[in-house]
């Protein structure tokens, strides 16, 4: 390998290296683009991509690619498809005369596809989950498949871990039931943007909030009709949300709603009007109609405090709703 081609390899390591130890969170796309052009200078090409497989919509993307924007194409086509769906690595120096070869990012770009390999990757448990795809050797005639995927794979894998891992990331931030962030996803977004709101001296405020006699729903409609309550409530408040705004589910039937640049007044006219829109709506739950309301305790975010200790306190204002009677919305203003 050539001089010129390690120093590049050394000078993205080094890049990485220092992104991953900087006290500041780094984030996978980083990592893809980075990862993505070691592979493109270890292969001499032209260009690089990596493609993630969403296998619930059926469609292939890329996590990065250099030199074009990101694609999207449906799952059934091109070379990537096949090599995902075949298991196996793919060359073609010839591929205007391949038929699997989607030619159409080609023809809207006006980029001359001459030769491509395609390596696919699979996570731990050997399930294919993405494919790396370098395009135009720019030494010699194309691609060999042993010679250069040999140079691709050790960026391949890496982003094939990436990818794992940032899916499993995913996951564990989300509620299945409700699609919202979890508990873990509000810690996430915590340590990454409150905590900055905060560190700015911006307001910060948020509500914490429960549904009322929810076992009861349960109880006499039973635990689906339950769940179709919970989807609808956590779809009404994320309707409400404006970019400056997030809603978690905390736990069981509890929701936080984190607001930036908002003050108590606002924070609690928002859960008001929440609280209006819930106890007004009928909920079509697993073939009954049925009423919920909600109770809500709101809190400015006093930054010299712990997260918990603030929640705590809305917690706080939230017991007293319950204790009042419940369907309202309670803070130190009103406690
Ligand atoms: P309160 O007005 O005091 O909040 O009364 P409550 O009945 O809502 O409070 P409680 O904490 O006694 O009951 C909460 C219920 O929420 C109990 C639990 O079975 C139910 N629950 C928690 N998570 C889920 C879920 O994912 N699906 C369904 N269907 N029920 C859930
Ligand atoms: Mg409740
Ligand atoms: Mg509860």
């Amino acid at each position: 390998m050539s001089n010129s081609i390690m120093d590049s390899v050394f000078e993205i390591g080094d890049n990485l290296y220092r992104e991953m130890c900087a006290a500041k969170p780094s984030n996978h796309a980083k990592l893809f683009s980075n990862i993505t052009e070691l592979g493109r200078k270890m292969t001499n090409s032209d260009r690089a991509s990596f493609w993630k497989w969403d296998k619930v919509r059926h469609q292939l993307w890329t996590t990065s690619a250099t030199g074009v924007d990101r694609i999207t194409i449906p799952d059934d086509t091109g070379l990537v498809g096949k090599a995902i769906r075949e298991k196996r690595i793919i060359v073609t120096n010839d591929p205007y005369n391949d038929p699997d070869f989607n030619s159409s990012v080609d023809k809207k770009t006006g980029y001359v596809t001459k030769s491509i390999l395609v390596m696919p990757v699979a996570d731990i448990n050997g399930e294919f989950i993405g494919a790396f795809q370098i395009i135009n050797k720019l030494d010699g005639d194309g691609y060999d498949e042993v010679v250069d995927s040999r140079k691709l794979s050790m960026a391949a894998l890496i982003c094939g871990i990436a990818l794992e891992s940032e899916t499993f990331l995913e996951k564990s931030y989300h509620d299945k039931l409700t699609k919202l962030k979890n508990r873990m996803g509000f810690y996430s977004d915590f340590s990454r943007r409150f905590s900055k709101t905060l560190d700015e001296g911006r307001n910060l405020c948020l509500f914490i909030s429960d549904i009322d006699k929810f076992k009861k729903v349960n109880d006499t409609y039973g635990h689906n009709a339950g769940d179709d309550v919970l989807a609808f409530v956590a779809n009404l408040i994320e309707q409400n949300c404006t970019e400056k705004d997030a809603v978690y589910r905390w736990g069981g039937e509890e929701f936080i709603m984190m607001m930036e640049d908002t003050d108590l007044n606002e924070c609690i006219e928002k859960a008001e009007m929440i609280r209006k829109k819930i106890m007004d709506s009928t909920i079509n739950a697993d073939g009954n109609d049925i009423n919920v309301t909600m109770s809500f305790g709101c809190r400015s975010f006093d930054a010299e405090k712990s997260i918990e200790a603030n929640i705590s306190v809305a917690d706080g204002y939230l017991y007293t709703a319950k204790e009042s009677g419940r369907n309202c919305v309670i803070s130190e203003l009103n406690n």
